[in-house]
């Protein structure tokens, strides 16, 4: 970190600032220019709050060198995390995983039709949402327990880990027993509280980019998790909201390499959200899958027009085969394998 410091500053102002920086167990190098001093800070800065320097009127400028996560960023991790959801891994340089499902789940037999459908076209985990972040407090919102209770009976059925939405605190317990993947959506990306109560949970969990949030924002909310105690974190990016119209969200594929250049955590990417129109889906996992994502997760529904919730960004089981089939042509040339 550099600070920047007014070059007629009161000495003893200077100097008690570098007190309390040494205090913070940091080392201080002060240097004297013709126009500025400047102030290099060398140590662990991830604790120390950049607009705390700011607050004082001698600074002029305080500028971050490193970033300021520590367990999510990769300089300090090299390797790549790779996540085991219920016996299958997520991230690392082989296979790519494929989660599959309703967006919610509406009754037992839809999610169990549905997840033999998503398995029988090679899916390794099945989602679906039990309680859903909706806009509209008149819209369907999910059933809840019966919800998990179904999933679990889905899982009995096709073996696949199931994935499902954890929404407040007060549900930890229920989706620590029963939820092999621990969804955090988009909405509830900066609850900080949700995030420190997953970060005590020992199920992985899979973290969606807010609606609206930079990547270092995200990365900060999965640095969380992990402070934690839980370094079972899977990114998931389902689109940012732009100016655009004719996509719900906007796909930003270049956090791919992004993510893997920063951190070592597995990212993948749900195209279902991204677009909010199914005839796109295929289109942009393909992308995904070529830009090296570690994951896809898609919404697969039967009958979409009878879908309680996000029917029109969902693929029919056949189609998702289909897209399956043509994603895996794709991972092998980039020597991977769905
Ligand atoms: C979902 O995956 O069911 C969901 C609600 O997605 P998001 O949080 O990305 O909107
Ligand atoms: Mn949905």
């Amino acid at each position: 970190m550099i600070v920047t410091v007014r070059k007629n500053s009161e000495k003893q102002n200077v100097e008690r600032l570098i007190q309390q920086l040494t205090l913070k167990g940091l080392e201080v190098n002060y240097s004297e220019g013709e126009h500025h001093i400047v102030l290099g800070l060398v140590g662990d800065t991830t604790g120390v709050d950049i607009t705390w320097i700011r607050s004082f009127d001698f600074v002029q400028e305080v500028t971050r060198v490193a970033a300021p996560y520590k367990k999510a960023n990769r300089q300090f991790h090299p390797e790549d995390t790779i996540v085991n959801v219920a016996g299958v891994k997520i991230g690392g340089h082989e296979k790519i995983a494929v989660i599959g499902g309703p967006c919610a789940v509406e009754s037992k037999e839809q999610v169990l039709r549905i997840a033999h459908e998503v398995k029988d076209a090679g899916a390794s985990l099945l989602r679906g949402g039990a309680y859903k972040p909706r806009t509209s407090p008149y819209a369907f919102q999910g059933l809840e327990t019966k919800g998990i209770e179904y999933l679990c009976e889905a899982r009995k059925q096709t073996n696949l880990p199931i994935v499902s939405e954890l929404m407040s605190v007060d549900k930890v317990e229920e989706f620590e027993k029963h939820v092999d993947l621990v969804q955090i959506g988009a909405r509830n990306m900066q609850n900080f509280d949700l995030l420190k109560a997953a970060g005590k949970m020992t199920k992985p969990i899979l973290l969606k980019r807010g609606l609206s949030n930079t990547i270092e924002e995200w990365i900060m909310s999965a640095e969380y998790i992990m402070a934690h105690g839980n370094p079972n974190v899977i990114l998931c990016e389902r689109g940012i909201r732009t100016f655009e119209k004719y996509t719900r969200n906007t796909l930003d594929l270049s956090v791919i390499a992004i993510i893997k250049q920063r951190t070592h955590l597995p990212i993948i990417i749900d195209p279902s959200h991204a677009t909010g129109d199914w005839s796109l889906v295929e289109s942009v996992s393909l992308a995904a899958v070529a830009a090296g994502a570690d994951g896809l997760m898609v919404e697969v529904h039967d009958q979409p027009e009878c879908a309680l919730c996000d029917g029109s960004q969902s693929l029919k089981p056949k189609k998702f085969k289909e897209m399956l089939e043509k994603a895996s042509q794709i991972a092998k040339v980039i020597g991977r394998e769905l």
